[in-house]
């Protein structure tokens, strides 16, 4: 796999053994002191063995091993600093009530210990962990919009990749749509003479003229080097002419940095309906191919 992992996410495995085992110690210290607590405050259920016969203390003991492996299973994960320390203070309050809970099945405690300490510490450990889950859900949720959008976007220009392009294409409804693809001209010339710098800068100024077209009926795209391509939604052949007339001279009346000047050749062509993505393109590379053959800087149309 070309790919090294390079960042740390949201959840990657912690491998810092302070921060996993700190928080478990933590938590036995605290029930530890719950225990102490209750068998020094409180009385001892004096029903003899009958408890054993009673099954809640092993529902109680599970539920408080389960909420340890919650503890233990998160923060072996790396997450972000502060949603770290509010999970695990919520999950340190409702292991204590668990504690509590516990402890019910072997101590006679007083009935305020039930409401107000095992309850409301359930409570309040339970909101801690669901705001602390919701904005867990937030930021994975936005890091994955940034990175479908990245993965959408060609970095020198901005303006949507060729992926994204097919995408749009793919999903094409209506027959009103036309596809031109651009190709600038002697670009390997700019190169040349002012620089591989420069040939990318005149990429992204041709990028900004497009992407100044840009609303619902016209997206452009970077399809490849020095190749971009526009899909438009117009009622009419005339009304996508107007479009790619448009393009042409808006790009002869660029000029970059004082000095360079360039022109495009348009391959035009109407999607028919029914038609696959490939043979459309297929298509319009050939028109592409007529405008240079025919002397660049001009708009040629696909054949139907
Ligand atoms: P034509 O008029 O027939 O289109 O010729 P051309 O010189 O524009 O086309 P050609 O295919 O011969 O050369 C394209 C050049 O574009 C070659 C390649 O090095 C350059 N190129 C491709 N991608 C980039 C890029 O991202 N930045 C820069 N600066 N140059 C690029
Ligand atoms: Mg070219
Ligand atoms: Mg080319």
């Amino acid at each position: 796999m070309p790919f090294v992992k390079y960042e740390d996410g949201l959840f990657t495995k912690n491998e810092s053994l302070k921060n996993l085992y700190i928080p478990m110690l933590s938590s036995l210290v605290l029930c530890f002191f719950v225990v102490i607590i209750n068998l020094a405050s409180f009385p001892e259920k004096k029903i003899g063995h009958s408890w054993m016969e009673n099954s809640g203390w092993i529902v109680d003991i599970i539920q408080w091993l389960i909420l340890n492996f919650i503890l233990w299973s998160f923060n072996r994960l790396t997450v972000n600093a502060s949603l770290r320390r509010g999970i695990n203070l919520g999950l340190h309050i409702w292991i204590i009530s668990a504690a509590f809970d516990v402890m019910d099945e072997f101590i006679q405690q007083p009935r305020w210990v039930g409401y107000y300490i095992e309850d409301v510490f359930k409570l309040a450990g339970m909101l801690c962990v669901s705001i602390g889950i919701y904005f867990i859900v937030r930021y994975v949720n936005g890091k994955y919009a940034d990175i479908s959008i990245d993965s959408y976007r060609d970095e020198l220009t901005s303006l949507p990749n060729r992926r994204y392009f097919r995408n749009i294409l793919l999903e094409l409804k209506n027959t009103d749509n036309y596809v031109f693809i651009i190709d600038i001209d002697f670009f390997k010339n700019i190169n040349d003479k002012y620089g591989h710098d420069m040939g990318d800068e005149v990429l992204r100024e041709f990028g900004n003229l497009l992407s100044s077209l840009h609303d619902g009926n016209v997206t452009a795209s970077r399809i490849g080097g020095e190749e971009f391509a526009v899909i438009v939604t117009l009622p009419s052949q005339q009304d996508a002419s107007v479009m790619a007339e448009k393009i042409l001279s808006r790009t002869r009346d660029l000029i970059i940095r004082d000095e360079i000047r360039f022109t495009v050749s348009i391959g035009a062509g109407h999607k028919k309906e029914d038609e696959t993505v490939e043979n459309l393109l297929k298509r319009v590379d050939v028109a592409l191919y007529e405008a240079k053959n025919r002397g660049k800087n001009r708009i040629e149309w696909a054949a139907e």
